[in-house]
């Protein structure tokens, strides 16, 4: 029996319902498995906590989990915090010191599921987008002077490194070269951004010839987004900087049928550290304690978890347990246009990780 030591951070909103629920169903997932077990250690940290400790977790937080296998992290957004300080202050504080520098978002149109793209089926629409996760755009370097004054000035510096950049390319790359399409597009804004992105691109290049067997582009970022709408299936494999890919990812999300569904991995390939799993959406402010938050992009979450720490047979129970689940129109909650409740779903997914033929 091998117990993983799951250390679960809900944050605030829907992040807290939606983690339940993952942990729920990552305990169903060990019951039928028989060979794994989860010790899940749970941690108030979030908006919260910010109330009542002045910082959104502890001084010692990382300490905590950094010997951990992994994190399940719900959403880091409170209503009455601004969102840059419960942001850096809980999730990049994980991310950037763990340095989790690959985040990892697969976008797939799940069976039931309906794309708001007409006639694209789930074939044409199989994609991952790799999001440089340390640097660039979110790199946290800038200033802001003259507060209040007509002279009030602030920067936020996009900064990139050769080290960054050749890892996560590296890293790309080699999840393309995985992919049976073996195809990867690079997303770069290199006729504006005349430095760092020319930069991106040259290094791309450089990488590329260590992966002959890979096919690749390049992609303006403001091109891309027509083309995962109008040619989705000229796409697979997908690398764009930190700003880039958080904004193409949403827009994957949406025309993968709904914020609520998808996924992610915040990846130390090196794994000198915790790796953290996490749906894409945040808090949901419009409907958090309703019970009608959509539990699938944890649950989705869930599964890259287990592939990470190296369970791929609970790893496919799990997603084929997901994909029946979604295929019933009954079991789908508002954002998907149905009725069914957080609770519903969680519960249809554990019945059928136990169902006949899994
Ligand atoms: P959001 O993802 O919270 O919500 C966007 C819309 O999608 C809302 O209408 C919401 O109801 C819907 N939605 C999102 N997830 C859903 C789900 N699982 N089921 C059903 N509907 C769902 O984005 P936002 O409104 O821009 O942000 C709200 C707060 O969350 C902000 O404080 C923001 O900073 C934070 N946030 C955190 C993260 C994170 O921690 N990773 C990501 C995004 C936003
Ligand atoms: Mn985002």
């Amino acid at each position: 029996m091998k117990t993983y030591k799951i250390a679960a951070i809900p944050g605030d909103g829907i992040g807290t319902e939606v983690v339940a629920a993952g942990v729920e169903v990552l305990d169903a997932i060990a019951a039928r498995d028989g060979n794994i077990a989860f010790k899940f250690d749970h941690f108030d940290w979030g908006g919260e906590y910010y109330k009542k400790h002045g910082r959104m977790m502890p001084e010692s937080g990382r300490d905590q989990i950094r010997k951990h296998d992994s994190i399940l992290f719900g959403s880091a957004g409170h209503p009455e915090i601004p969102d840059h300080i419960t942001l850096w202050g809980l999730r990049l504080a994980i991310c950037q010191p763990f340095d989790q520098y690959a985040n990892v978002r697969p976008t797939r149109i799940l069976p039931g599921i309906t794309s708001p793209l007409r006639h694209v089926t789930d074939k044409e629409l199989d994609w991952v987008i790799v999001r440089e996760n340390s640097e660039g755009e979110y790199a946290g370097v800038g200033g802001r002077v003259h507060q209040g004054s007509p002279l009030e000035a602030a920067t936020d510096v996009a900064m990139f490194t050769r080290a960054g950049v050749e890892r996560v390319m590296r890293f790309a790359f080699r999840l393309a070269r995985a992919r049976p399409r073996r195809l990867l597009t690079v997303v770069t804004k290199s006729n504006a951004q005349r430095h760092a992105m020319v930069m991106w691109d040259e290094i791309a290049a450089e990488i590329a010839r260590e992966f002959p067997d890979v096919t690749w582009d390049k992609m303006l970022v403001d091109a891309m987004t027509m083309r995962m709408v109008m040619r989705p299936a000229s796409i697979d494999t997908v690398v764009a900087t930190n700003l880039h890919a958080d904004i193409l990812s949403d827009l994957a999300a949406a025309l993968a049928g709904s914020l609520g569904i998808a996924p992610t991995g915040n990846i130390n390939p090196e794994r000198t550290f915790p790796s953290m799993f996490e749906p894409i959406h945040g808090s949901a402010f419009d409907i958090m304690g309703k019970g009608i938050a959509n539990p699938i992009g944890t649950f989705w979450s869930a599964v890259m978890m287990l592939e990470h720490l190296g369970e791929k047979p609970a790893a496919d129970r799990l997603m084929a347990a997901i994909e029946r689940v979604t295929a019933d129109p009954r079991c789908h909650t508002p954002d998907l246009g149905g009725r069914a409740r957080t609770a519903d779903v969680t519960a249809a997914v554990i019945d059928a990780i136990h169902g006949a033929n899994q």
